[in-house]
């Protein structure tokens, strides 16, 4: 069942300029992890903020579970339903207390204070956080700052959340922390991801992938799909997963060596032509 629907959806930020996603048509699943990338200003944060009505398109429409972004009436709805967590975490943390940041989006939603406790410590444990709930976020890591903004989206329970870069201002271990959050929410809650990502190991990790390029979706489908297309990659500025690369520049040398997208995946193949 598709929970997002993208119906020719065109955004123009002012009439001289070209349009920042041009004609996007497609829809995302419930329960899909859907990774999208595209060289800088391909239009990935523009067609992000298209999604939960942050904008709203110049042309087309965006539908959420059914409702318009366009409708006034449904705007407030259509934010519950699909929250988003952007690049830095230190724009989406305002409280003192861990806790009071993730009560935050609760308080605007109007959750009868009674109610809170309870959300508030379930989305903490769901991110890993519930021993933090009393520091202070300043004191946190940047990994664990992405995932308390995680918590206070999940509080709200959405039905998606679309990650804009949420990785590219963390370390390796941070990246890996809130992927694996991302991941886990995805199998066991069924919230919908849509993983908007610069790191290609990370896109290698989603289960769909679309390329943008100038405003427009120019490729579509399984990881393994487009990273064995490195030509065509490279006409989008982008590169296949070091491993991928890897495995395609031993095939250049004359070695035959199928395509793996991760380390353990190229040790699995490399052990099989040992034995
Ligand atoms: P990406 O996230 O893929 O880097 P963006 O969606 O940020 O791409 O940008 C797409 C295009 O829209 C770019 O040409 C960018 O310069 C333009 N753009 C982005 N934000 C604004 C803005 N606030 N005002 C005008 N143009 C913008
Ligand atoms: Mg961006």
């Amino acid at each position: 069942m598709e929970l997002i629907r993208l119906d020719h959806v065109t955004y123009q930020y002012d009439e001289a300029s070209a349009p920042a996603v041009n004609d996007v048509d497609f829809s995302i699943e419930k329960g899909g992890f859907v990774g999208i990338i595209g060289e800088n200003g391909s239009g990935k944060s523009t067609l992000a903020k298209l999604l939960n009505g942050l904008y709203q398109p110049t042309a087309g429409h965006v539908y959420v579970d059914g409702l318009d972004t366009a409708s006034d009436e449904d705007l407030y709805e259509v934010r519950k339903r699909c929250g988003m967590i952007f690049q830095n975490p230190d724009n989406q943390l305002v409280a003192t207390e861990v806790r009071d940041d993730v009560a935050f989006g609760l308080e605007n939603l109007g959750v009868p204070p009674r109610e809170m406790p309870q959300r508030i410590n379930a989305a903490l444990e769901a991110v890993g956080m519930r021993e933090e709930a009393s520091k202070a976020p300043h004191l946190l890591s940047g990994g664990q700052k992405q995932r308390v903004a995680i918590a206070g989206v999940l509080a709200i329970r959405p039905q998606a959340i679309v990650c804009d870069e949420a990785t590219a201002m963390l370390d390796p271990k941070g990246r890996r922390e809130v992927m694996d959050v991302m991941q886990r929410l995805n199998r066991e809650e069924g919230i919908t991801v849509l993983w908007i990502t610069h790191f290609m190991e990370e896109a290698a990790m989603c289960r769909e992938l679309y390329v943008m390029h100038e405003g427009k979706t120019v490729m579509h489908g399984t990881p393994r799909e487009i990273f064995s297309q490195s030509e065509k990659l490279w006409e989008y500025s982008l590169e296949e997963p070091c491993i991928a690369s890897l495995c395609r520049q031993l095939r250049e040398a004359g070695i035959p060596f199928p395509m793996c997208l991760t380390a353990d995946e190229m040790a699995e193949e490399a052990a099989k032509r040992c034995s």
